[in-house]
C-alpha cells in the first residue's frame, strides 16, 4: 500500500515548531517581521497573499502589508523595497509575484537585500544554494525535502529526476536533492525520451504545470513520486501534474494535490522569516 504523504500535517507541525521559536525570541525581547508587498488586484495572488499573513498569525511573526494599487510604477516600488531594506523592524521582504507586466520582476526581486530575501530568489542566495553555503533556500523545493525527511523516505543515494527546470522550482529542488546526496537528473521539455528517463527514479518530482502529465507510463514500480504541479481542472478542482489515480498501484509514497506540496511552500516561508530573524539578532 502506498503511503501517503500528508502535507497538511507535516506543513502544520513545521508551523508549530516555528511559533514555539517565535514565542522564545519574544520572550528575549526579540519580535520577527515579514513585510508582505502586494500590487495589483489578481485575485489569486490576494489569496496567496491572505494565507501568508494567516500563518504569520499562527506563528506570533508580525506581518507589515503593503498593497500598492495595480498602476505603481517600477521607481516606485523599488524604492518601497529599498525602504523595507533600511527598516530594522523588518526581517524578511515578500514581494507577491506575479507583478504587472510594466514592471520587471527581476530588477524587483534583486533589489531585496540577501539577508531579507525570504523567498530565496535572490541571486546571492541561488548562488549560497549551489555551493552548499547557509542562505536562503526557495520555499518550495525546501517544502519538498522536509516533506520528504519527515516520512523517513531517505535521499543519498537515490535516483532522484526532477522534472522541470524553473528558476523557483526545479531548478533550487535539483539543487537540494543533490546536496542531500541524491543522484539527481533533471528533465525539461527538450528532454528525449523523458519516459525512459523518469523510469530510472527512486524520487520523481514533477514541476511542469500540465495537468496530470505523469501517467503510470513514467513511473518505475515502488518509485516514490512528489507532484508539485498546481492546476486549474475543467471541473474548477486543483490537480497535479501527476495521475494520480493511475499512478497510485505503482508507487511506495505519493504526495496528494491538493494536501501535499501545496501547504509546505508557506510553512516553509514562516521558517525562513524565523531563520533572517535570528541571523539578525545573532541568535
Ligand atoms: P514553469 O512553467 O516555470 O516551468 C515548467 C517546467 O516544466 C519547465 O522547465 C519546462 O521545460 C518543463 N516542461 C513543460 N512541458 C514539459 C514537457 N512536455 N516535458 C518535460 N518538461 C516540460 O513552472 P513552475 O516551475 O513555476 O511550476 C511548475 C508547477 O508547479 C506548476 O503547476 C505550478 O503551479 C506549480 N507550483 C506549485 C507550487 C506550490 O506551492 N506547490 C509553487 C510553485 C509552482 P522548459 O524549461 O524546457 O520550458
Amino acid at each position: 500500500m502506498a503511503k501517503i504523504i500528508d502535507g497538511k500535517k507535516i506543513s502544520s507541525d513545521i508551523k508549530d515548531e516555528v511559533k514555539s521559536e517565535v514565542e522564545a525570541l519574544n520572550k528575549k525581547g526579540i519580535r520577527v517581521s515579514l513585510a508582505v508587498v502586494l500590487v495589483g488586484d489578481d485575485p489569486a495572488s490576494a489569496v496567496y497573499v491572505r494565507n501568508k499573513k494567516k500563518a504569520c498569525e499562527y506563528c506570533g511573526i508580525r506581518s507589515i502589508s503593503h498593497e500598492l494599487p495595480g498602476d505603481t510604477s517600477e521607481e516606485t516600488l523599488i524604492k518601497l523595497v529599498d525602504e523595507l531594506n533600511a527598516d530594522p523592524e523588518v526581517d524578511g521582504i515578500l514581494v507577491q509575484l506575479p507583478l504587472p507586466g510594466h514592471i520587471d520582476e527581476k530588477k524587483v526581486t534583486d533589489r531585496i537585500l540577501p539577508e531579507k530575501d525570504v523567498d530565496g530568489f535572490h541571486p546571492v542566495n541561488v548562488g549560497r544554494l549551489s555551493m552548499g553555503d547557509p542562505g536562503f533556500v526557495s520555499c518550495t523545493p525546501q517544502g519538498i525535502i522536509e516533506l520528504l525527511k519527515r516520512s523517513d523516505i531517505s535521499i543519498a543515494g537515490k535516483e532522484c529526476v526532477v522534472i522541470g527546470r524553473s528558476n523557483i522550482v526545479g531548478k533550487p529542488l535539483a539543487m537540494l536533492l543533490l546536496r542531500e546526496n541524491g543522484t539527481v537528473t533533471v528533465c525539461h521539455s527538450r528532454t528525449s525520451d523523458l519516459k525512459e528517463v523518469s523510469k530510472r527514479a527512486d524520487i520523481l518530482c514533477a514541476a511542469i504545470g500540465k495537468t496530470e502529465f505523469v501517467t503510470s507510463e513514467y513511473v518505475k514500480e515502488g518509485a516514490c513520486v512528489i507532484d508539485v504541479g498546481i492546476n486549474r481542472g475543467e471541473d474548477g478542482k486543483l490537480k497535479g501534474d501527476v495521475a494520480y489515480d493511475d499512478v497510485l498501484p505503482h508507487v511506495s509514497a505519493i504526495t496528494p494535490v491538493p494536501g501535499g506540496v501545496g501547504p509546505m511552500t508557506i510553512a516553509c516561508l514562516m521558517k525562513n522569516c524565523l531563520i533572517a530573524a535570528k541571523r539578525k539578532a545573532g541568535e
